[in-house]
């Protein structure tokens, strides 16, 4: 379970002799419930807060007001920041940048050791994890000889190695080709069918849809306000809502967009479709009864 109340964060800007020069508020009251077993994800434009939250969920930052809890624990309190990593693991955005060995069995084993693992159940754990991601037979590989959606995978097992409840992926596809983003997509709903917590960070409507709920970001007045929550809800809910994306700067899935465009014309389907299937299905239902 993941809570967030009433969160507030700023950055501070110092100059060289410490003295503060900028303060930026990135986000401002934040609010939001992730149940067990959740796919949720945070929808925004860039720099609407989405990095920050998540760097909230596993500790590397703690809000300035308000409090944030991961499986009950307050993430501000300082000797539980391990706990608190323990439960939530995250995949970064940079493929590149998540590994610190050349040899990726030794990568994720040193994530093990890190973590206090028992030595002799490293080396199963490491097999465990590359079998839950399908790099089995890539231990001796070096990261970097791994195509951008393995790598993804790779930094994955890192994280799934320490078996974590809540997975939280901060745009961890944009920088993928079309192949690399469906495989590490597809890693998403896979963990989510077996039960795990999934945050989705996105700023990629059409991938929003995958998940089950939405938390939309962005300021409420233009640029006036900071970041904060916009709208919260179910996946049909909030992604049919033309209106309320275009205000968060989210241009509608392409399905809603298509759906309204033949309303235009006089074509009324009769349920707003999320996907081209949903979109394709509802047409020719529409068809066989015009
Ligand atoms: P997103 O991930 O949605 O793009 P971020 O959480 O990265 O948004 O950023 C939210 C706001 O905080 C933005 O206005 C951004 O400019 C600001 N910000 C993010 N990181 C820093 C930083 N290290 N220093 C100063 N401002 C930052
Ligand atoms: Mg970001």
């Amino acid at each position: 379970m993941i809570r967030a109340e009433h969160i507030k964060f700023d950055y501070i800007r110092r100059d060289g002799e410490d003295n503060v020069i900028a303060v930026e508020t990135a986000v401002n009251d934040v609010s939001f419930e992730v149940k067990p077993g959740e796919f949720v994800a945070i929808l925004g434009h860039n720099g609407s807060g989405k990095s920050t939250l998540a760097r909230h969920i596993n500790a590397l930052l703690v809000p300035e007001e308000g409090t944030m809890y991961v499986d009950g624990i307050d993430t501000s309190e300082k000797d539980m920041v391990w706990e608190v990593r323990k439960r939530a693991g995250m995949v970064f955005q940079n493929p590149d940048n998540q590994f610190v060995s050349s040899v990726l069995e030794e990568d994720i084993a040193f994530g093990l050791e890190n973590a206090q693992v028992p030595e002799r159940e490293v080396t199963s754990k490491v097999k465990a994890a590359l079998e839950l991601v399908g790099l089995e037979g890539y231990e001796k590989r070096s990261p970097s000889s791994l195509s951008g959606g393995q790598k993804q995978r790779a930094a994955l097992a890192g994280v799934l190695a320490l078996n974590p409840e809540i997975l939280i992926f901060d745009e961890a596809t944009s920088m993928l080709d079309p192949k690399g983003r469906r495989e590490v997509l597809a890693e998403m709903k896979k963990l989510r069918d077996c039960g795990k917590t999934v945050v989705m960070i996105t700023h990629d409507v059409e991938e929003a849809v995958l998940a089950d709920q939405v938390i939309l970001m962005g300021r409420p007045n233009g640029q006036k306000d900071p970041n904060t929550v916009l709208a919260q809800g179910s996946v049909r809910e909030i992604l049919t809502d033309s209106r309320l994306l275009i205000q968060a700067g989210i241009v509608p899935p392409m399905a809603v967009r298509m759906y309204e465009d033949l309303k235009l014309v006089g074509i009324e389907l009769n349920r707003c479709p999320l996907t081209k299937e949903e979109l394709a299905e509802a047409l020719c239902r529409w068809k066989s009864e015009n």
